[in-house]
């Protein structure tokens, strides 16, 4: 029993109190059979006619049962001997369940049931009757007395198991929300004339009590969390900017407005001596590499190394391209390290991180391995951060620590994220955003074209590398297997290099060597290739101006922010550029939806809005993320207009009433406070 409450999330008292029903029914009521129909969930009383085993596909038993109104079957595919006698024709019986149109007639499919005098009280004791999420072998029956122990136990107020009110009254009083212990009751024993449309729906006032409390919990967590990070030391970084200058005037352009703001912001957090925890967010080419490297160059002018870390090898390549670029005619020395660094390259690199030489260190997730060591860590940037989770944030952040002191913390979004999910899954960091596009961007225009017309896109490709414009062809595969993605890839390759005689075609996946990707890459951005076709490993951060014309494969598999993304690597110089969304039809009704979407807007904000309204957070954090938002009753989507009233609340708890965070983080999140301990 304990291991299968276990396996609700149910280990205390109060995790019982907090299982909420998923759904409440009606049972005071006898509905006439003759009224019913299909699709309800009631309660009827009647007298058997007849009881049968019928073989079909399977064996089961059926009964009909009749109140003078009508009748309705009962069908049962599990049954015992005793059971079949039980509803022997002339019993009286008062079943509840969902009616359902079966092949004949009404019916009922294992129904709750039980014998009755005709002259029996109603069952429900005056309230709804609630239904509880359940799992197997753990009955509703079962939850039900559990809850009712656990319930009695509440109106007992000497026993230390009552729920405790953490909420101060003007707290209370502030958002006219009920007591704890007086909501708890409410939502397991509802008034038979509650509103039990607004209780399905998660909005009933008693329902809010709990998600604020929950929500509530979860901010605080977050924020006991950055109010420990305040108290840890890191090294100022306080440079006057020279090199950062320098930079600057090597470029072809001058930053925008948004850009030097951001920068301005990165900078006095790294000037303070407690590690900055700062997330950048900006729209797809809003240049936030550029940011970012400002940021390493205060830190190395300060004296201190810095390491950016991205997603996939192909990124980190990218940013050790851009930032040797950069760097070098400034004399700073740029390692990089990825998992498929080997021999002789790798222990270099490591050398040269661990002496101090390297002041810049660019990789993937290797750089978080044991045998790396810094010699001076200053700065972590984790870029396109959605594809990490919190605790390998958390793990590059301990690994730059030294002597007791954190090294400070950029992190970078690589699509812009909704306020509803910045307010709970980042509530921890301090944000930046970069909300402006380098002048002359033009925007791409987005075409939606079924893959019947693949002619035709074969055409525009034609016409645009005729130009002297490049293409990229993005097949989507959505086969979970790396490698059937990857000899899509190439067989696609292959029939374009078919189809486009004269054109250069080459092919760029995931399972290329990172040498070959290199090469490929740089191939295509010198303009040697007309058409790269690649798997969705260029969706983050590839960078060629020249490449105007995107083809994505299959695009209503894919999420909006990704498409979006894809989308981004494409109208970044001053052609005008083309993004054709080709899908396989027939297109569902959502599909077209979506897809409209993305030719309606190029507002990265805009499609992170619309992308958690039809996907939900998981899609739009990436799962990792939102296993930091699993909450028992709340639900970010449903109830982000509470979001504003829990922060600000957060906010004043902590600074009137400290000590009851930590009492109700525990309440809420119990043991999966874990990560806040990293
Ligand atoms: P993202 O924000 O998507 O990571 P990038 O940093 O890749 O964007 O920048 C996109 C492109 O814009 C790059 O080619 C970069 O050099 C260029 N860029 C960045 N800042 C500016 C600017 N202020 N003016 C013009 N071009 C810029
Ligand atoms: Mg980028």
């Amino acid at each position: 029993m304990v291991e299968r409450l276990a396996r609700l999330d149910i280990r205390r008292v109060e995790d019982l109190l907090f299982h909420l029903p998923a759904q409440y029914q009606d049972r005071s009521r006898i509905v006439p059979i003759g009224a019913l129909r299909p699709g309800e969930a009631v309660t009827i009383q009647g007298e058997i006619l007849l009881t049968e085993i019928k073989y079909g596909r399977r064996r089961m038993l059926l009964s009909r049962l009749s109140d003078g109104t009508g009748a309705i079957t009962l069908r049962f595919f599990n049954f015992s001997r005793m059971q079949q006698q039980n509803l022997a024709a002339g019993a009286w019986l008062r079943c509840f369940g969902e009616v359902r149109k079966g092949p004949a007639t009404l019916e009922m499919v294992h129904p709750e049931y039980q014998h009755v005098d005709s002259g029996a009280p109603l069952p429900g004791g005056g309230h709804l009757t609630p239904i509880y999420p359940a799992t197997e072998g753990l009955r509703q029956l079962t939850l039900r007395g559990l809850v009712s122990q656990a319930l009695d136990l509440l109106q007992d107020t000497a026993s230390p198991s009552g729920l405790a009110e953490l909420l101060p009254e003007d707290v209370l009083r502030r958002y006219a929300m009920p007591p704890l212990a007086e909501a708890v009751a409410y939502l397991h024993r509802p008034p038979l004339d509650a509103d039990v449309r607004a209780l399905r729906e998660g909005r009933h006032p008693m329902q809010k009590r709990l998600v604020f409390e929950e929500l509530l919990a979860h901010q605080l967590s977050l924020r006991l969390l950055r109010r420990r990070k305040q108290r840890q030391t890191a090294p100022p970084l306080d440079a006057p900017g020279r090199l950062r200058e320098a930079l600057l005037a090597q470029l072809p352009f001058a930053l925008t407005g948004a850009q030097q703001r951001v920068i301005a912001e990165l900078c006095a957090d790294m000037a303070r001596d407690t590690p900055m925890q700062r997330l950048v967010q900006g729209d797809v080419g809003s240049g936030k590499t550029l940011v970012a490297a400002a940021a390493v160059l205060q830190a190395v002018e300060s004296g201190f190394q810095a390491a950016i870390m991205a997603p996939t090898e192909l990124l980190a390549e990218q940013h050790h391209v851009n930032f040797r670029a950069w760097f070098d005619p400034l004399g700073i020395e740029v390692a990089w390290l990825a998992g498929k660094a080997k021999g002789r390259a790798r222990r270099t690199a490591l050398e040269a991180i661990g002496d101090g030489r390297a002041r810049v260190v660019v990789g993937t997730h290797a750089l978080f391995q044991d045998e790396v060591e810094f010699a001076a860590p200053g700065l972590v940037v984790v870029d396109e951060q959605h594809r990490f989770g919190v605790h390998q944030r958390l793990a590059l952040r301990e690994k730059g620590r030294q002597e007791g002191r954190f090294p400070h913390q950029l992190i970078m979004t690589a699509t812009p994220i909704p306020r509803t999910l910045m307010m709970s899954a980042y509530a921890d960091l301090d944000s930046s955003v970069i909300d402006e596009l380098p002048p002359g961007r033009r925007p791409v225009t987005t075409v939606v074209v079924s893959e019947r017309r693949r002619d035709d896109v074969l055409q525009r490709v034609r016409h645009a590398c005729g130009e002297g414009r490049q293409a990229y062809w993005v097949c989507t595969l959505i086969e979970e297997s790396d490698t059937l993605q990857c000899q899509a890839a190439e067989e696609t390759a292959r029939l374009l290099a078919e189809a486009l005689p004269g054109l250069s075609v080459a092919l760029v996946h995931g399972r290329l060597r990172a040498e070959e990707k290199a090469r490929v890459m740089t191939a295509f951005k010198a303009g040697e290739i007309d058409l790269l076709v690649a798997t969705t490993v260029i969706e983050v951060g590839v960078d060629v101006p020249n490449a105007s014309l995107m083809i994505i494969e299959n695009a209503e598999r894919l999420g909006l922010a990704q498409l979006h993304q894809l989308r981004g690597r494409v109208g970044r110089g001053s052609a005008r550029s083309t993004c054709v969304l080709m899908y396989r039809p027939p297109l569902s009704q959502r599909g077209r939806e979506r897809l409209a979407a993305l030719r309606e807007t190029n507002d990265g904000f805009e499609i992170a809005r619309r992308d958690l309204e039809l996907r939900g957070p998981g899609e739009v954090l990436g799962t990792r993320q939102a296993g930091a938002l699993q909450f028992r009753v709340a639900d970010v989507l449903r109830d982000q207009a509470l979001l504003p009233h829990v922060a600000e609340t957060a906010r004043w708890l902590m600074a009137h009433h400290p000590g009851l965070a930590k009492p109700l983080v525990r309440r809420w999140l119990g043991q999966r406070t874990r990560y806040t301990a990293v």
